[in-house]
């Protein structure tokens, strides 16, 4: 019987939440313990500080669960009234960049059952929080993470946030037997936990808008995030027809060009800027004007151009936003407005496909903890061709790391390449 924690981390996408939900529920189907973490890695450096106890549980007031046997543990009133008002401290210190949401007093990981991640599905960003720790980035801090982890009696995490978060959870993995053993001789944990605890059981499921993640398809929160770049662009053209007008709209993505190119496409822009395929310096202004003009020339009163947040030219120059317009109002004089989309992109309801993906997702997750062994590595959940799959977690990590190498080194077409192997083909 596993004891399962999830946590998010990173940034956050559409499609979190139905991740915590699928890995809840299912693991609670497959007879599991479950807790949740709150604020990625940082939630498990900080733990549970005693006298923090929450008394209002389920359990405690009797209640057994409605629907599912072994599901009625419950810190869930409070919990979710928290969750969603505010109740805590600020989360402020160590955290690097966090942008200062609230939190419990004192409760980084927290034991839920069945009825406290009901309805999650369709709820945007993260519940649970996310956070960018640097105490996670030391040993010292996956030390006290791995100690607080074995006080609770957790020994299996399931990780969802982008290569980065899956690093860390490769690098935590790795290191975990030598942690154990000096908590041991530190003696801040039993013989009897050092023992129980002698592996970690770690997987990764790849939460991020950009789909920038080697070896998988689609990753949890690109198609909401898509769908919103859509929602804007429907809206942006509406009043660039009206008024002829040009609008030279950045869309996020940082070294993946994956949301510029499908926004394009689903939208039928005149002209597209992505890292991976960068026109050549010195002309592709012109040959961008050539084509936005032949467009006006047959009738065309809007003019709609993307640029990838992470845009290069051929020299690996940056392209920005603002440097489009001028080009645009000068050379073919037309009225230019940039809209930069920035965070809407994030939010808002998961499409569809963002619950689809994380519930078959979170299933294959528990699934694959449930199967693994001290030999097996720690897998990625990924999609290829429509069907769920596992992959080594590093192996993802490393291709992703060797698709950015590439880029930095104008090799575009290993770059494609390494990002999808059959595109070798
Ligand atoms: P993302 O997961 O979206 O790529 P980050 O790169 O910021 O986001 O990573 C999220 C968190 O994962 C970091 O704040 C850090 O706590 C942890 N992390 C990232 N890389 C490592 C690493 N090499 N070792 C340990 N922890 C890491």
């Amino acid at each position: 019987k596993l004891k399962l924690a999830v946590l998010t981390s990173g940034g956050d996408s559409a499609g979190m939440n139905a991740v915590v939900r699928a890995v809840v529920k299912t693991a609670i189907i497959k007879g599991c313990e479950t807790w949740i973490v709150r604020e990625g890695y940082e939630g498990l450096v900080r733990g549970n500080t005693e006298g923090h106890r929450h008394t209002h549980t389920h359990a405690e007031k009797g209640g057994a669960s409605p629907r599912l046997k072994g599901a009625e543990f419950h810190e869930a009133e409070s919990f979710i009234h928290n969750l969603r008002y505010g109740d805590g401290e600020l989360l402020k210190d160590g955290t690097g960049d966090h942008p200062g949401g609230r939190t419990l007093k004192g409760r980084y990981i927290v034991r839920v059952g069945w009825d406290d991640v009901r309805g999650w599905f369709s709820e945007g960003g993260t519940l649970i929080g996310t956070a960018r720790s640097v105490a996670f980035r030391t040993r010292e801090g996956r030390l006290t993470a791995a100690q607080n982890m074995i006080k609770e009696g957790i020994d299996a995490l399931v990780v969802c946030g982008g290569d980065g978060s899956l690093t860390g959870a490769d690098v935590f993995r790795a290191e975990w037997p030598g942690l154990v053993s000096e908590l041991h001789n530190e003696k801040r944990i039993t013989d009897e936990q050092a023992t129980a605890h002698a592996h970690l059981k770690i997987v990764g499921l790849v939460g991020s808008i950009d789909n920038d993640m080697s070896m998988t398809d689609l990753t949890i929160g690109a198609p909401t995030a898509l769908h919103r770049i859509c929602e804007s662009i429907d809206n942006i053209n509406s009043t660039a027809y009206s008024h002829s007008r040009a609008f030279v709209l950045e869309v996020m993505g940082r070294h993946c060009g994956w949301l510029a190119l499908m926004a394009a496409v689903s939208c039928g822009a005149d002209f597209v800027l992505i890292p991976e395929n960068p026109p050549d310096a010195d002309n592709w202004a012109d040959e961008m004007c050539q084509s936005i003009q032949s467009h006006r020339d047959i009738g065309k009163r809007k003019t709609i151009v993307i640029v990838a947040e992470g845009a290069l030219d051929s020299k690996l120059q940056p392209i920005h936003s603002e440097q489009v317009k001028e080009i645009l109002s000068e050379r073919l004089g037309l009225d230019t407005r940039v809209t930069t989309l920035g965070h809407t992109q994030r939010g808002g309801r998961p499409c569809a496909m963002d619950r689809i993906l994380p519930t078959l997702q979170g299933i294959e997750a528990v699934e694959a903890l449930l199967e693994s062994t001290p030999d097996s590595p720690s897998y990625m959940i990924g999609v290829r061709e429509n069907k769920i799959t596992r992959v080594p977690l590093m192996d993802a990590v490393k291709m992703t790391r060797e698709v950015a190498q590439a880029i930095s080194e104008k090799n575009f077409e290993k770059a494609m390449s390494l990002r999808d192997p059959e595109f070798r083909e």
